[in-house]
C-alpha cells in the first residue's frame, strides 16, 4: 500500500499521542525504509518483468517485479525491524504501550501490502511461497478501499490534533494533496524509465513525508478527551 501506510500513523496517533506522528509514519513505513536502502545497496530491487514490452498506458506494477524483496518486506522480518525500532524507542522513552504501537504499526506494513501486492509477500527469508491478494490490480477498488482507509485515517486524525492556525492548516493539507496525487500515480501510471534509481528518489520522498510529520506533530497539539 502506499497511503494505507500513512493512515495507520493517523491511526496510531489515536491510540497513543504521546508517540510523534513523525516517529509512527517511520514505523509505518519502515519496510520500505529498509528497502529503499538496500535497493541502493544493490541486495533488493526492482526490475522489468522479463520480456514485458512498454506500450502506452502500461502500468508500473503492470510492468515490474521486485527482484528480492524478504529481508524488507518478509512477515518475519517485519517483525524483527519492528521489535528493533519498539526497543530502541522504549529505551529512550519507557513507554510500553507506545512501543507495542510502534511494533504493530511495523507489522502491519505486510499486511497492507499482503493487500494491495500481487503475490510477492514472503513469509520469511529463504522461503519461496509468495502471497498477495492483488488489491493494485484494480484501479477503481484502490481507490474505494485504500482510499476510504486514508479518508478515514485523516478524519480521525484532525479530530485528535486539530489546528490551532492556518499555518498549520496547510502544513498538513499541502503535503496530504500531494500524497494523495503521488499514490495515484504510483497505482496508475506508467513505469519509470530507470528502475535502478527508485532506491534514491523513494528513500528522498519517504524520507521527507517523515520529516513532515515530526512537522505537523509540533504544529497540531493534542486534544484529551476525543470521543
Ligand atoms: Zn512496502
Amino acid at each position: 500500500m502506499f497511503v494505507g501506510h500513512f493512515a495507520v500513523a493517523l491511526i496510531g496517533k489515536r491510540l497513543e499521542p504521546k508517540i510523534s506522528l513523525g516517529t509512527l509514519v517511520l514505523a509505518a513505513m519502515l519496510p520500505d525504509f529498509v528497502a529503499f536502502v538496500l535497493m541502493i545497496a544493490g541486495i533488493e530491487g526492482v526490475r522489468f518483468k522479463p520480456g514485458v514490452v512498454i506500450t502506452p498506458g502500461m502500468r508500473a506494477i503492470d510492468a515490474l517485479e521486485v527482484s528480492q524483496f524478504t529481508y524488507s518486506h518478509s512477515l518475519l522480518m517485519g517483525a524483527v525491524w519492528g521489535g528493533l525500532l519498539a526497543a530502541f524507542y522504549f529505551a529512550r522513552r519507557r513507554n510500553k504501550r507506545g512501543a507495542w504501537i510502534l511494533f504493530t504499526a511495523v507489522v502491519s506494513h505486510w499486511v497492507l501490502d499482503f493487500a494491495s501486492h500481487p503475490p510477492d509477500m514472503a513469509l520469511a527469508p529463504g522461503l519461496t511461497a509468495r502471497f498477495g491478494l492483488g488489491l493494485w490490480n484494480s484501479i477503481p477498488a484502490t481507490l474505494i478501499i485504500e482510499g476510504a482507509f486514508w479518508a478515514l485515517a485523516i478524519i480521525i486524525y484532525l479530530r485528535v490534533a486539530p489546528a490551532p492556525s492556518w499555518a498549520s492548516r496547510l502544513v498538513f493539507w499541502v503535503p496530504a494533496v500531494f500524497l494523495t496525487l503521488a499514490w495515484y500515480g504510483n497505482i496508475a501510471g506508467p513505469p519509470p524509465a530507470n528502475p535502478s534509481i527508485i532506491g534514491y528518489t523513494s528513500l528522498t520522498f519517504f524520507s521527507l513525508t517523515v520529516a513532515w510529520a515530526y512537522w505537523c506533530n509540533r504544529l497540531r497539539p493534542v486534544v484529551q478527551n476525543v470521543r
